[in-house]
């Protein structure tokens, strides 16, 4: 398989996989939570075994008690081994308080990340460390920002996708609520990479939208949002193959101009990637379309949306049979399987070629709701955060907290 896109979306595959959780907790959640804190799962994709940690910026303490210099916090059995001020502890869950400037973590196998508040380690069900930080969800919305939209300019943009993502961790605040926090900090719920290197135009939008959340009917509403649309924005029940839509969440033209939608300043909107056969029939034999037996034989669209133009089915082929998958079920196979930089949107054409097939794309992510470089670029004509929100969540209205 070859990929001729390269950049990167990071936020492709979070809205589908939250979509149940998302909207019972839209049904379930009281709207003034805005005060409240969240507890964020900290390297949750990491499968982490050993941190280190920094105590030296900030006040770090252990039960009262100060802690100066390194620390590390191991994996040990079912309990978690912590080394600090010259002593070992073993438990099944120590909680530090990281005061002041906050609490460098770093790994050799991950990032280094500066947090603040109360942070509980423990072991969870497949022997990684499960390291839970709490936070008040104002201090955590400049981070989800600076991680979602850093590389966008425009304050307008910034304030919408302030109001979004706030709007959004109220709907998804249950996500993980079984495992014992609220949401991880990796794309699947919102990217929140803590709290150093936070852009001024991402707290500010946060100060600036300070409570402010979207509503529908009274509820907060459900702000799924995407990098970039390519034209249109896509009917959520076109994606998650529910028959009830939400008025709010359907296709809108992204822009006067269907040449140039609002998104079409985003950097390589349009993508192309050819995919052999072969490699399509390892995709299609490891997402359980065809048996180890058989080979793919070709694949083309089936059936597409009339507003967005985007791939609603396909229709993939062995020498024998065929068979129909749903174009999401395709984006998130075979993202999940290779990378979610081979196939970046729902919306292509696929062009057939001899042993191979091209997918000639537009846009990044699910479609749905917020176009990210839309509202780059809505902003750029003039339009305010208020202006940008009711275009991509028609029929909703702002609240204050
Ligand atoms: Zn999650
Ligand atoms: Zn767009």
């Amino acid at each position: 398989m070859a990929y001729q896109a390269k950049s990167c979306n990071k936020i492709v595959y979070k809205a589908s996989l939250c979509l149940f959780s998302a909207f019972f907790a839209v049904i379930l959640c009281p709207m003034r939570v805005f005060s409240q804190e969240l507890l964020i799962r900290a390297y949750a994709t990491y499968k982490l075994k050993t941190v280190n940690g920094n105590a030296n910026q900030g006040e770090i303490t252990f039960k009262g008690q100060k802690i100066k210099g390194e620390m590390s916090f191991s994996v040990s059995g079912k309990n978690v081994s912590a080394t600090f001020n010259g002593e070992k502890l073993t438990s099944p869950s120590l909680s530090i308080n990281a005061g002041g400037k906050g609490l460098y973590l770093y790994s050799k196998d991950a990032p280094k990340r500066l947090y603040r508040g109360p942070i509980t380690f423990s072991v969870d069900s497949l022997g990684h460390l499960k390291i839970i930080n709490r936070v008040q969800t104002e201090e955590y919305l400049p981070s989800v920002l600076t991680g979602e939209i850093g590389h966008l300019r425009q304050p307008e943009a910034f304030k919408a996708q302030a109001i979004t993502a706030r709007t959004y961790t109220l709907t998804l605040k249950n996500n993980h609520i079984k495992e014992g926090y609220n949401l991880c900090d990796s794309p699947h719920c919102q990217v929140y990479y803590g709290l150093d290197n936070i852009k001024p135009k991402a707290a500010e939008a946060v100060r600036n939208t300070k409570g402010m959340i979207l509503t529908y009917n009274g509820k907060p509403a459900a702000t799924f949002y995407h990098a970039s649309c390519g034209g249109y924005t896509e009917d959520m029940t076109n994606v998650w193959n529910r028959n009830k839509s939400m008025p709010y969440l359907v296709s809108v033209r992204d822009g006067d101009n269907p040449r140039k939608p609002y998104c079409a300043i985003a950097p390589k909107l349009h993508w192309k990637t050819k995919i052999y056969f072969t490699g399509l029939t390892r995709i299609a034999r490891n997402c359980g379309w065809i048996t180890p037996q058989e080979e793919a034989a070709g694949i083309r669209i089936y059936k597409s949306g009339e507003m967005s133009g985007r791939a609603h089915e396909l229709e993939l082929y062995t020498r024998e049979r065929r068979m129909r998958i749903s174009a999401t079920d395709f984006y998130h196979c075979v993202g999940r399987q290779e990378t979610w930089k081979a196939v970046k949107s729902c919306n292509f054409k696929i062009i057939q070629g001899k042993g191979y097939v091209i997918l000639d794309g537009k846009g990044s992510g699910h479609g749905v709701g917020m176009c990210q470089w839309g509202a780059e670029g809505m902003a750029r004509h003039g339009f305010n955060y208020k202006q940008i929100l009711y275009h991509y969540y028609p029929g909703t209205v702002l609240k204050n907290d």
